[in-house]
């Protein structure tokens, strides 16, 4: 593999470098490594994030809400993604148990879920670089398996890690990308330049992009993704040690994308805020899929309030309130956790009937959050399952790279 990479990627490096009669055997050359590559990459099973795939990849380069989700009604036409019963296992951890979902056209698309859900296997099924263990997964019309190399094509892909190459300019980083998709000269000038000014960026194009702030960086990495016309963009958690500054701005860029070049984005999340941005989600929790509709509708879907109320012996008081209001009261964190209709009439009602037993309450609209453990039971960040699922984390859960 590391043959691969110096070939290819320091080769195309310094080919803007040398004179044109070099140049033209040098592409040869690349793309034949290129070719190499892709015929390699088809092949594995599980390929890790590294500078040869983002590589290979680059060179190859209706309002459907299912009545339950992973059991989805029919196939539509018009989604621009369609999985179905995507099951991926490692050894013998199952990563993604059955998932069916669509993405439509021109859709800012969440894959929500804590760590170990199984979006970076989602993502990187989605985006060729594995092939699931049973099920499919369709993007433009192209299966994922069958057929890679076209695929890639039509996609861009913004990964966690970092691609860019911060010693050389946001347009050589930019130049490079484009020669990989078989773009070159003013063509290619002008693509550059078009989609660096979409970016915020023309004024620096010529500027080293180690001087780039974290957000401008990012802003690179998804020009790259954008630079050859993808119908749809895949970002895994495309905010990673962004301030929340530049999170709001590469926000506000994946609706213009959506808005104004009808791309179709998907992104991967583990924060609600950014999921309440997405027109619809599929949460994940174990490689199941517990949800899926637009943020809105799977609130709307608690229905009321929650009420939380701390307690001395939290599980006697659930009791005593199943008892005596008959309504589901869960224990959750050692708080006394209800979805009930008209909290604010309630929280009186129970007070009065349990004098002292209640430290304190809270009554709040559902969120996100709160679809999450109606679904699951727990909540979002539930250190426990994560704690059993370190493979390729590290000890704060973070993906290691
Ligand atoms: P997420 O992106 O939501 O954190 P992942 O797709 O990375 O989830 O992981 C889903 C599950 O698969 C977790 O239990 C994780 O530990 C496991 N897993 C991920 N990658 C590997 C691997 N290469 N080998 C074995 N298990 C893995």
């Amino acid at each position: 593999m590391s043959r691969f990479r110096s070939q290819s990627v320091f080769g195309a490096t310094r080919a803007i470098l040398w004179p044109r009669r070099i140049r033209r055997p040098l592409r040869q050359f690349h793309k034949l490594a290129l070719q190499r590559i892709e015929r390699h990459t088809s092949r594995w099973r599980a390929v890790p994030c590294c500078h040869v795939v983002k590589l290979a990849l680059a060179m190859n380069s209706t309002a459907i809400d299912f009545a339950t989700p992973g059991n989805p009604t029919e196939a539509t036409s018009s989604a621009i993604i369609q999985v179905r019963d995507l099951v991926h296992r490692y050894a013998n951890r199952t990563a993604l148990n059955g998932v069916s979902f669509d993405v439509r056209p021109a859709e800012l698309f969440g894959l929500l879920g804590p760590n170990g859900s199984g979006k970076t296997t989602l993502f990187r099924i989605l985006s060729t670089l594995m092939i699931p263990t049973s099920g499919s997964a369709m993007v433009a019309g192209l299966d994922a398996v069958r057929e890679p190399g076209a695929l890639r094509r039509r996609i861009g892909v913004v990964f966690q890690a970092q691609s860019v190459d911060t010693k050389l300019t946001a347009h050589e980083n930019l130049w490079h990308q484009g020669h990989l998709y078989g773009l070159h000269g003013a063509q290619l000038n002008m693509r550059i330049d078009e989609i660096l000014a979409r970016v915020g960026l023309l004024d620096r194009a010529a500027d080293r992009v180690e001087t780039f702030s974290g957000g401008m960086q990012r802003r690179i990495e998804l020009a790259k993704g954008l630079l050859h016309h993808p119908e749809v963009l895949l970002l895994d958690e495309p905010t990673t040690g962004l301030d929340p500054g530049a999170r709001r701005d590469l926000w506000q860029y994946l609706g213009i994308l959506r808005d104004q070049e009808h791309v179709s984005v998907i992104v991967t999340t583990h924060l609600m805020e950014e999921a309440e941005r997405c027109d619809r989600l599929a949460i994940l929790n174990e490689g199941n899929l517990v949800a899926l509709g637009t943020p809105e509708a799977l609130t709307r879907e608690i229905g009321g309030d929650v009420v939380l109320l701390e307690a001395r012996d939290p599980k006697a008081l659930a009791a005593e309130i199943r008892d005596r209001f008959h309504v589901e009261a869960d224990v959750l964190d050692n708080h006394v956790r209800l979805e009930i209709e008209n909290g604010h009439r309630f929280v009186p009602d129970v007070v009065e009937a349990f004098p002292g037993d209640i430290h304190s309450l809270s009554v709040s609209k559902p969120t996100l959050e709160d679809v999450f453990i109606h679904r699951t039971g727990h909540r979002f960040w539930n250190e426990e399952p994560e704690a059993e699922t370190t493979v390729g984390k590290d000890k704060k859960g973070k993906k290691k790279h």
